[in-house]
This record gives C-alpha cells, structure tokens and sequence, in this order.
C-alpha cells in the first residue's frame, strides 16, 4: 500500500471521533467557544436529545463575515499564535478542530454578527464537503450555531446515539457543570420549545445560590465550605460527606472543568483515610493554580490536565480535605466520632 495524505472531509471526520462522541460533547465545545468569545448571554436550544437540532446562540464578540469560512476549517483558531501561548493558554480552546470536526459530521449553519459590522452573515457548511456557502442573514450582534442532523453521514457513529431522553440529560448534566464554572453568565437551556433551565449570573458572594439551583439547598446548607491556600495554590468550594450519592462530583482547574484523577484521588483519599467506608464526598471544587504550572493539551476533549508539580498539588489537596474533615466532625455522626477516639 503506498502511503497518502488524507483528504480533509475524512480526516476532519476522524478528528471528530475524537472531541464529539454524542449531542452533549457539541454542546461542550460549541458553548466553550461562546465563554472564549467573552459572551455574558448563552441559550442553548435543543430539539429531540440533539438528534435532530443543537442550537448554541450567544452575544459574544461574533465573527467577521471574512473569517467565517476560516473558522470551519481545520487547525484555524484566533486563539493561539505560539508555542509560548499554549504554555500559558487561559481561553478554553485553542486547538481550533472543534467546529471543522462537528461540520464534517452534520449541517452546521454559523451566523454572526461582531458589534463593528453592520450585517450579519451565514456560513452553511454540510458534512464539510469543504464547499461553505456564505450568504447574508439577520442576527444581533453574537453568534449562533445550529447543529442539526448529528453523523448523519457517519451512520456506525450515529448507532451509538442512545435515545433522546439519555442524551438530552447528558446535555443538562453538562450544563450543571459549566453553570458552576462561571457564575457570571446567563445560561438558558431549553429542549423541545420548553425552557428547561435557566441560570441567572450571580456575583462571587452569591455563588452558593447557584450551587444551590445546581446541586440541591441541602449541598450547600449541610456541605462543609473549603477555603485553603498555600505555596500559589487555592481551593475552595464545598464537600458535602453523604452516605451512598456520590453527585454532583465537580472539580474545576482554573475555571475549566475537569474530571482529573489526580483530584479526585486526593479527594477520596482523604475521605478513605480520614471517614472510612461510611461516607462518600459529594462535591464542587475550585482549584486555582498559576496557569504555567499546568498542562491543558494532554487530552482532546481536555478532560484532564498535567500539573508540572503532581506531588505537591496532589498533597495541597489531600491536606486540604483532611483538614476540613478533622475540623468538621460533628457532620460524620456517631461511628466516626467513636473510630476517631479509639
Ligand atoms: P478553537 O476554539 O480551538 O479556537 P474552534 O474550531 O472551536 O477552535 O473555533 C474556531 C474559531 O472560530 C475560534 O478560534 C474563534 O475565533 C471562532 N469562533 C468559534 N465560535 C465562536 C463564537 N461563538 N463567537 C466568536 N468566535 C467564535
Ligand atoms: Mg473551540
């Protein structure tokens, strides 16, 4: 077989396979893409579980009717210029392959319209047959992004789709996480025509009101509230001990959400340690740390993250916890009280 450099629709695919795995992981990238465009307003519009359409509209700063064909395209980001940016990368994207993976995988209608240009402009691009249509719209000043038709050409990944319902709520557990990650944003979820969500931005003093709308009242009334600092490293938010729910589980990394196994095993391992068998965290944890002391390029859909420092952050955190909990007692009953004084 002689070697040959793919051709950009199938290789546009196979990225995709990478960062959009089902209707929520759209949602993660399109709505990423709102935060980084500074947007105050986002609505997500879903119809059928994103099957059929997955409609991510904000007010952010839009794109230039010039560069929307650009911003379909693969490796085009206005988000990166060097390797020196990526070592100290704040934006949540920078890769620039989200929107040429998911257009070369369904109908991808992008309408626009920054605050400096009169009019608003479209970008259709269908199965990214690499043949954009670019046409004048209306639109305020943001953008919008409608999906629709998800791996319509691509039916093996199609058939993995899971029915509306589950898909729609991995859509709305999605949203509970990027709702905690940036409380001064106005979020609007809605599925069908009905609003099914709607998170007001709230200041810093207030983020317990929104954890609360995320996690329950009893998170945040009964949780127990971390506040720890030391060596440029800072945690905070709140853990709450329960006995067999484990949810909501969310941490945070510089205002990204993570899933990162070095967190969660500090996390836990305080609690095995420290609580035993009886109660298991539930919690919503902000990590702050110098952005140069990690790396974010280490997974496509950037669920994880290297800490140049492992050690010293695993322990900050695992010291972190093991002190609230000491300080805490009282919230673990009877049993521990009694395993503590033996
Ligand atoms: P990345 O986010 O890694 O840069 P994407 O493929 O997600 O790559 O987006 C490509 C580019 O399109 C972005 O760098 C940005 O310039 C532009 N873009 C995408 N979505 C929006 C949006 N909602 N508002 C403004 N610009 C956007
Ligand atoms: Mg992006």
């Amino acid at each position: 077989m002689s070697i040959e450099i793919l051709p950009a629709r199938l290789a546009n695919q196979i990225a995709a396979g990478e960062v959009v795995e089902r209707p929520a992981s759209v949602v993660k990238e399109l709505v990423e893409n709102s935060l980084d465009a500074g947007a105050t307003r986002i609505r997500v519009d879903i119809e059928r579980g994103g099957h059929k359409l997955i409609r991510i509209s904000d007010n952010g700063s839009g794109i230039a009717k010039d560069e929307l064909t650009l911003a379909l395209s693969r490796h085009a980001t206005s988000k990166l210029k060097s390797l020196d940016d990526l070592e100290n990368i704040c934006s949540l994207g920078f890769r620039g392959e989200a929107l040429a993976s998911i257009s070369s995988v369904s109908r991808l209608t992008l309408k626009s319209k920054p605050a400096a240009q009169a009019e608003a402009w479209q970008a259709f691009a269908e199965g990214r047959d690499m043949a954009v249509q670019v046409q004048p719209t209306a639109h305020p000043d943001g953008t919008s992004i409608e999906v629709k038709d998800l791996f319509f050409n691509t039916p093996a990944r199609r058939k993995f789709l899971r029915t509306e319902k589950t898909e729609f709520s991995h859509i709305d557990e999605l949203l509970k996480r990027i709702a905690l990650s940036r409380l001064d944003i106005a979020l609007t979820l809605t599925h069908n025509g009905k609003v099914v969500r709607q998170y007001r931005p709230v200041s810093e003093e207030l983020a317990v009101k929104r954890i609360a709308q995320v996690a329950g009242k009893g998170f945040t009334e009964q949780g127990m509230h971390l506040q720890s600092g030391e060596q440029g490293l800072y945690l905070h938010g709140w853990i709450m001990p329960q006995e067999t729910q484990t949810e909501p589980q969310y941490t945070y990394v510089n205002g990204r959400m993570m899933r990162d196994k070095l967190i969660l095993h500090a996390i836990r391992q305080a609690f095995e340690e420290h609580v035993g068998a009886t109660h298991v965290p539930a919690f919503v944890l902000y990590l702050e740390i110098d952005p140069r002391q990690v790396d974010v390029n280490v997974h496509p859909a950037k669920h994880e993250v290297r800490f140049h420092q492992a050690r010293l952050v695993h322990d900050f955190i695992l010291q972190a916890v093991q002190q609230l909990i000491t300080t805490e007692q009282s919230l673990f009953g009877h049993q521990e009280a009694q395993a503590q004084a033996k």
